[in-house]
């Protein structure tokens, strides 16, 4: 029986060690070395343009963010994040396939054969506009939400509470954020997907299986990972309506208030622009990372990972106090 546990504990760490692994090197994760790369030659055109005086070798990595505590928590959050998306995460992502299939069933019943069926250029085409456009819609929605409703900012606050902010930054999310953004996922891949299977008369799902988004490629491949970096990359103005760059999501983790719930998009500026929560780079100066006063409270990984379910019990329990001592 013991035995039995042991092993089956080794097998869930040593998959959450090759997930943790495998993102240097799939070709679909942000952190993919490629992309680390290619982020790394930006910043040195950036680095080029500052008037700092140290080696470029300094200016990309000091230790005092790349060592800090807070980067330190960044990739514990990381790992412990790898291991819930092995045990939680990992066995649900087929029913994206399954809700495919189903909506797919689901057009044909209610409409029918279509008329006119998409080519094969078409269909890669429109499906990868549809798919990041679909994407970048519900991911601001859903970070929306995580700001404006107070129980779902206590989870998205953890992201916020880091200091330093470095590529691994990306994945210092609460497991209860990863586990909606995942949920988020599945449901607009199984959708789109299943759409476009019966708009192209099933030519989609050799696409599927090639993975292929260019607009994803080129959004990895143009410096993505300086988004949570201390490299200000700015887009020229008329871009930053469209897109959101690298600055503009470090503006998204000011401490300064009035920066508080703007630059919510992740590739897209426009929902920002439509919705007035948009800041452009140079409207900002100087900034620093964090939520301010109560950072303090986020020091630590374990009170990364508590704080939210305390925040949410204490004014429970305060009220619970309360309606004791009136009882006396
Ligand atoms: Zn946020
Ligand atoms: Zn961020």
């Amino acid at each position: 029986m013991v035995f039995e546990l042991l092993k089956e504990s080794y097998v869930i760490l040593e998959q959450t060690l090759t997930l943790a692994i495998s993102y240097f090197t799939n070709p679909g994760k942000r952190i993919n070395l490629m992309y680390l790369a290619s982020s790394m030659i930006i910043a040195y055109w950036v680095f080029r343009t500052t008037s700092v005086k140290s080696s470029f070798l300094k200016y990309l990595f000091p230790r005092k963010i790349w060592l800090s505590k807070s980067a330190l928590i960044d990739y514990s959050m990381f790992g412990f994040n790898s291991l819930i998306k092995i045990i939680f995460i990992g066995p649900f992502v087929i029913f994206g396939f399954y809700l495919a299939f189903y909506a797919n069933e689901f057009f044909l019943v209610s409409f029918g054969f279509p008329k006119y069926t998409l080519g094969m250029g078409q269909t890669l085409l429109l499906y990868t506009i549809a798919l990041t456009v679909v994407n970048d819609l519900s991911s601001y929605i859903i970070h929306l939400g995580m700001h404006r409703i107070p129980i779902l900012w206590e989870f998205h606050k953890i992201h916020h509470s880091a200091t330093t902010l470095n590529p691994l930054t990306q994945y210092r999310i609460h497991p209860i954020e990863l586990m909606i953004n995942n949920i988020r996922s599945i449901l607009v891949f199984g959708l789109i997907t299943g759409l476009f299977d019966y708009l192209s008369a099933h030519q989609i799902d050799k696409m599927v299986f090639l993975g292929v988004n260019v607009f994803h490629f080129v959004f990895l491949l143009l410096g993505a990972n300086l988004r949570h970096s201390h490299v200000k990359l700015k887009y020229p103005r008329f871009m930053e309506y469209l897109f959101i760059s690298p600055f503009q999501h470090q503006i998204h983790h000011s401490d300064n208030p009035d920066h508080f719930n703007k630059n919510l998009g992740s590739k897209l500026a426009i929902w920002d622009w439509i919705l007035g929560s948009l800041i452009l780079s140079n409207a900002v100066g100087k900034i620093k990372f964090g939520i301010g006063t109560s950072n303090s409270n986020y020091d630590s990984f374990v009170n990364n990972l508590l704080n939210p379910f305390r925040n949410l019990v204490k004014p429970l329990l305060k009220s619970l106090k309360v309606t004791n001592y009136n009882d006396q």
